[in-house]
């Protein structure tokens, strides 16, 4: 992204030649109207007239999902997702296992559960539906926090003998706010005295209205224990999943999304997602956040190695270079080259972000900090104690000695200096050191027993930016703390 010196003038709006005279005084030598001017040199340029440029972000080498195809009808139908939500006690533990261990007498003998984050009951009338099975919100919001709706259908348990309680109302909340329809089962119908009408009565103050209250939410009564009405329930969810149409491509390089990933005695790193669209197949090169992996075995629910999954099935994969997060977005790469590119590229964005997190909640504190604080009803400023806050890049020859630096700076009484530490690194202090302590304001170097060569001391110099040197851990907290108050210039 570039432009020249006469198209930023039009930009900005402003007579070529005043522009030219601005860039000569800022010390630039582009003088001449068809000069491409660099994303940098145009941001000092346009800050020149008050204008902040909003420098798109290059995005580098990624992988994206697919577009939606135009005609779905065209693909096969998928088996619907489903979560169980409900208030803690309100039995989804219970319902899950009695749905697992339905779908494993309906499976093959002899499989043992396997708790990958999902499993599949196949129905009499043949038609599959995969359960989440981490119980309670969490999963379901981190999946959705990260932009993976993976759910089509919540169950809602709601038990007869306590109604909706707390969680109830949040499940109700976080499947509206999703758009994911609602199947209500009313558990624990076999305790005696519970009333299941005066539930659906309650669920209507809520903005539930069940069949029998002359809406069209399916309520089913249930006893999770003993298993009554669960396959009702099961029966009441294949029909909205037929109704809901689900479908997706099959011949396409999958895309999935994490559920819940760890560590294994043996096996390494694993994850187990769900496949959303097209085939995940053993050796497929595959990226999650900011890991990735060449797929080396999967694993289903029953422990079974299989070589590929389709849409609405979890496998759990072996072969993570790291593990990936809860609802990470799956995506295929060609090859390994491409995917360690994608990672390399996701990694620096992080970073970057990060920095320049720091940096703007550094600037933030300051702003804060300098704010008069105006009692209510006065103006008096006169009482307002402005303690700076000190952004600080931490540089030592070891990490233990960039450990004590930070611990010793963080020891500092916060009445006289407050310090924030943005950055931390072992090895000499570089340019992009000096770089971001120059974007970060009035930030310090501080140096422990790392040196700054003498170009990276010029640079800091032309920058303005104070590296502070040490090489004595003795005394080093005083010698800071003096340091710092002497040192930086006053804020204004
Ligand atoms: P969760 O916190 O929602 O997962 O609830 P659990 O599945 O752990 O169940 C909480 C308690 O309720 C346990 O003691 C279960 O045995 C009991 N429970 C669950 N379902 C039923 C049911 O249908 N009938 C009865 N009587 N008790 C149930």
């Amino acid at each position: 992204l570039t432009i020249t010196v006469d198209g930023l003038a039009k930009l900005l709006g402003v007579p070529n030649d005043h522009m030219l005279r601005k860039m000569r005084f800022i010390g630039m030598n582009k003088l001449a109207n068809d000069y491409l001017l660099s994303n940098e040199e145009a941001a000092d340029i346009a800050l020149t007239y008050g204008v902040v440029p909003v420098i798109p972000e290059e995005s580098g080498p990624e992988l994206y999902p697919r577009p939606a195809p135009d005609d779905m009808s065209k693909h096969p139908l998928r088996p619907p997702v489903i979560t169980i939500m409900g208030h803690v006690d309100h039995g989804k533990t219970t319902l899950l296992d009695t749905l697992r261990s339905s779908s494993i007498t309906a499976g093959e003998a002899g499989g043992i559960t396997q708790h990958i984050g999902a499993f599949s009951v196949l129905m009499k009338g043949g038609q599959n539906i995969t359960f989440l099975d981490t119980p309670g919100h969490a999963a379901f919001s981190a999946m959705r926090a990260r932009g993976a709706n993976a759910t089509d259908i919540v169950v809602l348990v709601v038990a007869a003998d306590d109604g909706v309680m707390p969680q109830t109302k949040e499940a109700i909340q976080h499947a509206q706010d999703a758009g994911v329809p609602i199947i209500v089962a009313i558990n624990k119908c076999d305790k005696s005295g519970v009333d299941p009408s005066l539930i659906q009565e309650e669920l209507l103050q809520h903005g539930i209205q069940t069949e029998n209250m002359g809406g069209d939410v399916q309520a089913v009564e249930i006893s999770a224990l003993k298993g009554d009405g669960v396959d009702e329930l099961a029966e009441n969810i294949a029909t909205l999943a037929e109704v809901l149409d689900l479908r997706a491509e099959v011949d396409i390089p999958a895309e999935a999304s994490v559920i819940e990933s760890q560590v294994e005695k043996g096996r390494g790193n694993t994850a187990s997602v769900l496949v959303k669209r097209g085939m995940l197949k053993v050796g497929d090169i595959i990226a999650a956040g900011t890991t990735w992996c060449k797929v080396r075995s999967m694993a289903d629910d029953r422990g079974k190695p299989v070589v590929s999954a389709g849409p609405a099935t979890a496998v759990k994969i072996m072969g993570w270079k790291e593990i990936p997060q809860a609802g990470d977005l799956v995506l295929q790469a060609k090859t390994e080259a491409q995917v360690k590119d994608v990672i390399a590229n996701r990694i620096a964005k992080r970073k970057k972000r990060e920095q320049l997190d720091s940096i703007e909640a550094v600037n933030e504190k300051r702003r804060e900090i300098h704010r008069p604080a105006v009692q209510p009803g006065t103006t008096d400023v006169s009482d307002s104690v402005e303690i700076p806050v000190i952004p600080i890049i931490v540089k030592g020859d070891v990490s233990g000695t960039v450990e004590a630096v930070v611990d010793a700076l963080q020891k500092i009484p916060d009445q006289k200096i407050k310090t924030s530490i943005i950055s931390t690194g072992v090895g000499p202090v570089t340019a992009s050191d000096v770089d971001m302590a120059k974007t970060a304001d009035k930030c310090a170097i501080i140096a422990f027993n790392s040196k700054a060569d003498k170009k990276i001391q010029g640079l800091a110099k032309r920058s303005n930016v104070e590296i502070m040197s040490f090489r004595i851990i003795y005394k080093l907290l005083e010698d800071v703390e003096s340091l710092l108050l002497s040192h930086l210039p006053p804020i204004t």
